[in-house]
């Protein structure tokens, strides 16, 4: 879609620090200008999504509720780039150092959700030595279908950058996981992996959560990461089909990372349809680009139907983790009141991550977050599974949300 007339670009749109200033109210930036910088070891830079002014630094609505300081920044519609973006080298002369270098200075985080700075992610510590690059082409939830189409249309874009990160990692083997409602995806990537033996392609049973991180593993190599432990545990990195085309874009193009494919669809929109938009375009400017609300709207999602969060207002912009923005009419956005729990166990064998939502839930609605923590608070993958499936409606998700949030502000209280 045409670039807004105006970007909302928050300093917080990454797992990690926020990111730092570096641009002031009042001065002129150019297309793809680095405006803001990490601010610690895990967090990401950020550039001008358009050319034009910065005409306010100050806190702005944000998907995950409340304001968050962001940099806006009125187009000129000029799209000037700015100097210094162009190709970076053939990949076969690029070191690994000189690969995640490139990719932090890109400012490319996991495109598939969770926004992790992917320069990070190939950097893992040396007594943690990585075998395998999974390629997650998995999406597994309802209405996103941005990672198929670019798989169908950047094929080779995607087994570039896969082939760049996995250079950076060291690794021999790329295996890209499919499911097989993705034929043609699977095609296009066994004609790569039949010129390339790097690249493996997995065909895999729809199911859902597969594409979290921990069941895709453990669906294509059998290995279990650890509670509270990471893929590299267990020799792995997982990394989204579209974050692999946004680090062929940085090494082909030189383009950091300024837009992003999203899906807009639900019955609440008039033209569902897959659009690439400049980051820090308002949700409100995307529904009316695809034809705006069908009916009366109930609910705005970010993200998928099962893992999106609703969003507050309408104002908030696209971040470098929107994989897509869901309209759902008055009619089907009805919140149920829960009712007792009848002790049914569907929560408990809904569970991916083998845990007992109702007594995490419980723990928590009383306030007990050490006992919260001890039955695995903490490794909840946040799927919604065990909301979906409870007759009684009990807002599993919600109390297990909350405990995980109270768990890690006390961890940063007591270091
Ligand atoms: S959201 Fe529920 S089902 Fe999903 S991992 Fe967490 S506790 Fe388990
Ligand atoms: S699914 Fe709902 S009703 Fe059944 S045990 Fe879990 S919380 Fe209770």
């Amino acid at each position: 879609m045409p670039a807004p007339g105006k970007v909302i670009l928050s300093l917080q749109q990454h797992t990690g620090g926020p990111s730092k200033p570096l641009v002031e109210v009042g001065q002129e930036v150019k297309l793809g200008q680095k405006i803001a910088d990490g601010s610690s070891f895990i967090s990401a830079t950020l550039h001008a999504s358009v050319a034009g002014k910065v005409v306010e630094i100050a806190p702005r609505p944000h998907p995950a509720g409340g304001d968050v300081t962001a940099i806006v920044i009125e187009n000129d519609g000029s799209d000037e780039w700015a100097e210094g973006i162009g190709p970076k080298g053939d990949l076969e002369s690029l070191t690994p150092e000189q690969i995640r270098g490139i990719v932090k200075e890109a400012g490319i985080v996991g495109l598939g959700g969770a926004a992790f700075p992917t320069h990070v992610k190939i950097n893992p510590p040396p007594d943690k030595p990585i075998e395998y690059l999974v390629l997650n082409g998995c999406e597994c939830e309802a209405y996103l279908t941005t990672d198929h189409r670019l798989m169908i249309e950047r094929t080779e874009d995607i087994a570039f950058g896969a082939k760049a990160l996995a250079k950076a990692l060291g690794v021999k083997k790329v295996i890209i996981g499919v499911e097989r409602n993705k034929p043609e995806a699977a095609v296009a990537f066994n004609e790569i992996a039949a010129r390339d033996d790097l690249f493996q392609v997995e065909s895999l049973e729809v199911k859902y959560p597969q594409g979290a991180e921990k069941q895709l593993i453990y669906s294509l190599l059998g290995r279990e990461v650890p509670s509270r432990g990471l893929p590299a545990d267990v020799g792995v990195v997982v990394q989204n089909v579209a974050t692999a085309a946004a680090v062929a874009d940085a090494i082909i193009k030189g383009w950091p990372l300024i837009k992003r494919v999203i899906t807009v669809s639900g019955s609440g929109v008039r033209e569902p349809k897959n659009v690439e938009v400049r980051l820090g375009t308002p949700v409100k400017d995307i529904i009316e680009f695809a034809g705006g609300y069908e009916g009366t709207p109930g609910k705005v999602l970010m993200g998928g139907p099962m893992t999106g969060m609703a969003v507050y207002s309408t104002e908030v912009p696209v971040m470098k983790g929107t994989s897509g923005i869901i309209i759902m009419p008055r009619e089907e956005a009805k919140q149920y009141d829960p009712l007792p729990c009848i002790r049914c166990g569907r929560c408990v064998d809904a569970c991916p991550a083998y845990l007992m939502p109702i007594t995490i839930a419980n723990f928590t609605e009383k306030g007990m977050l050490q006992e919260a923590d001890q039955y695995g608070a903490m490794d909840c993958i946040e799927c919604g599974c065990c909301t979906y499936v409870c007759p009684a409606k009990r807002f599993l998700l919600h109390w297990i949300q909350l405990a995980k949030h109270q768990l890690l502000a006390l961890k940063r209280q007591t270091g």
